[in-house]
């Protein structure tokens, strides 16, 4: 059978080689005479593994000495409880912004535990079309932090620039944009992300955190959520996921091989610019997001019949398209092109809009 373009929000494609390379170590790798998945996390050859992973990633996004690189269980979900108990300490209270559902689910879940956490801005009642504006001035001068959603995976948004949080450390969950572009991390208090979209198969999240902040945790939380546990321990405090961090590994590997994030960025660039050229040359599909916050991932559309758009999901997965459904909970269409969708599904997706435009006339 051959191999589709596969628009899935995550998990998502992966790119091949990196498939490639897995399978021909699946059974032995290296010298070892056993899989990766049969290794001890404590083996040389697997801290080897580990090591590079957290190097290569380090290489790949300029990450200053003064962060921590953490390889975590969970998904970015578990970092939404994991940040507040992390951090809060630090003044008592945190500022949040919700700009679709991720954020909003990481403030509800701050909440949840009882802290002084309020929303600064959202773009709810605009139904998540745009990033809210936010300036340093409606944030608390005494916050903690500031939570954002660094890129909205359902609703298709992403910040155009890093929000000026001035010294209060700003925390990102870059779970659908991560490694998509270069970024300044030193912006940044904490960068989180599920490896699902991006870097690897689901199983892995990586915490990027300054060092200062693994001071404020609370004491009565779990010590698998502490970020400084997991520091001191070289995110093996407990297994890891091994085989997940390896893939991660290939990845990264792959992506310094061919040019870095500065070609990354390029080549995303050129292939949303593919999708939203043709999105605003005609008025078949309408693009609901703000040109402004428009995501380089993430790409949402409407025919603005509920039927056709889901006879373009069926007939898009039947041309080899698959999985173009928009979220469950907003409908439409939604097409993720993260870094390992190549030029080629771009292109024939747009190809087929066009088609399905030219046969299914609206009435
Ligand atoms: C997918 C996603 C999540 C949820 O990730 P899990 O790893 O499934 O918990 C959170 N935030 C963003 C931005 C996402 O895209």
């Amino acid at each position: 059978m051959n191999r589709v373009f596969n628009f899935s929000a995550g998990p998502s494609m992966l790119p091949v080689p990196v498939l490639e390379k897995a399978a021909s170590e699946l059974l032995c790798y290296g010298e070892s005479g056993m899989s990766v998945m049969e290794m001890s996390h404590r083996s040389p050859d697997y801290e080897a593994i580990i090591n590079d992973a957290e190097r290569m990633l380090r290489e790949l996004m300029q990450i200053p000495d003064n962060y921590k690189v953490l390889f975590l269980q969970g998904g970015a979900s578990t970092q939404f409880a994991a940040v507040p108990m992390n951090l809060i300490a630090r003044t008592g209270k945190a500022d949040y912004v919700v700009s679709g559902q991720f954020s909003g689910k990481a403030f509800k879940e701050a909440q949840k535990m009882g802290y002084d956490v309020q929303c600064v801005a959202t773009s709810k009642e605009d139904n998540f079309d745009h990033i809210p504006a936010f300036t340093r001035d409606m944030i608390r001068k005494d916050a903690a932090y500031v939570h954002v959603c660094f890129n909205n995976t359902i609703y298709g948004t992403k910040y155009p620039e890093i929000p000026d949080t001035g010294d209060i450390p700003l925390v990102a969950d870059m779970s659908s944009c991560i490694l998509s572009e270069p970024v300044d991390v030193s912006r940044f208090g904490v960068i989180y992300a599920g490896a699902q979209k991006n870097v690897a198969p689901a199983g892995v999240t990586i915490v990027i955190v300054r060092e200062d902040l693994l001071e404020y945790a609370d004491p009565k939380m779990p010590t698998m959520l502490e970020w400084k546990i997991m520091a001191e321990n070289g995110s093996m405090y407990n297994t890891p996921p091994t085989y997940t961090i390896y893939i991660a590994k290939l990845v990264f590997e792959h992506l310094l091989a061919t040019g870095g994030l500065a070609a990354k960025k390029a080549y995303n660039e050129k292939k949303a610019a593919l999708l939203y050229d043709y999105l605003d040359s005609q008025d078949y599909y309408i693009a609901p997001v703000k040109k402004e916050s428009r995501s380089l991932m993430n790409v949402t559309f409407v025919t603005g019949d509920a039927d056709l758009d889901k006879k373009f999901a069926s007939e898009a997965a039947q041309a080899g398209l698959k999985n173009l459904k928009g979220h469950r909970s907003v409908g439409g269409m939604r097409a993720s092109i993260y870094n390992a969708m190549p030029m080629e599904g771009v292109e024939k997706l747009v190809a087929f809009m066009k088609e399905f435009a030219a046969n299914h006339p609206k009435a």
